[in-house]
């Protein structure tokens, strides 16, 4: 609805459609004075249209000292790879966790400090974005080429900022939920992933995720059995049917 639609005679607005006027304000353009001039479209993907059965395994948030050993532990011992959306105060902070995740997985751009960038403008994605990627370039020796908007949200300027960083923004079509336990989660995520899936967990933040952990041996080879392999996102994009998902470049 409009805000105001239904400020009829003699009706005041409710506090409802006024805070949408000032998010409407306060957030970004997707055009205008800072559409970088190369910027010809976006890429927002859910999942990847292949032939191949492949499919991207993702974990947010860290590095962190509660999940992200575990998990790296999990994915060796299997043989996996995966792909890490990280947070840059959290490569700062522990930095060598880090480089042993850039040394057999992808690591992508989550933002340097977990903003929600649907309500900011294009200068708050472009510092956020720019600071991450450089924190991600600094410690591992490897910009990030993926983005992907902390909690999945993202406005027109995220996406005009990010496609003029020549960055697809990943979002994902399945997720590990914390509030189900591990085999709801394994049969579940066994019964709807499928070839060209991206799927979320978790090896950091605030809440607690145990259950990615206890449930991802389980999950790898319950897939592995349906046939499908584990690549990285920068990989499942280059083998997308009819050509890569990313942005064209300027
Ligand atoms: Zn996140």
């Amino acid at each position: 609805m409009a805000a105001g639609a239904a400020a009829g005679a003699g009706a005041t607005l409710a506090a409802e459609d006024y805070r949408v006027d000032i998010h409407i304000s306060a957030s970004g353009h997707a055009v205008g004075a800072q559409r970088p001039a190369g910027v010809q479209g976006t890429s927002i993907v859910y999942r990847v249209p292949t032939d191949e059965p492949i499919v991207a395994l993702t974990f947010d948030d860290g590095p962190s000292t509660k999940y992200t050993q575990r998990i790296l532990d999990i994915l060796s011992d299997s043989g996996t790879v995966a792909t890490f959306f990280e947070i840059g105060l959290h490569v700062q902070r522990l930095p060598w966790l880090s480089r042993q995740v850039a040394a057999d997985h992808q690591i992508g751009n989550h933002t340097w400090s977990h903003p929600d960038l649907s309500l900011a403008g294009a200068g708050t994605a472009t510092r956020e974005l720019a600071r991450g990627a450089a924190e991600i370039a600094q410690v591992t020796g490897q910009p990030p080429t993926v983005f992907r908007p902390p909690y999945g949200y993202f406005s027109g300027a995220t996406a005009m900022v990010a496609a003029g960083m020549h960055y697809p923004m990943i979002l994902w079509d399945n997720r590990f939920d914390v509030t189900e336990d591990v085999s709801t989660n394994v049969d579940r995520l066994a019964r709807s992933i499928r070839p060209g899936s991206i799927v979320l967990g978790h090896d950091g933040g605030t809440l607690d995720n145990a259950v990615v952990p206890a449930a991802l041996p389980l999950l790898i080879d319950r897939l592995r059995s349906q046939g499908l392999k584990f690549v990285t996102v920068s990989h499942l994009l280059a083998h997308a049917a009819g050509g890569s998902a990313a942005p064209a470049q300027a």
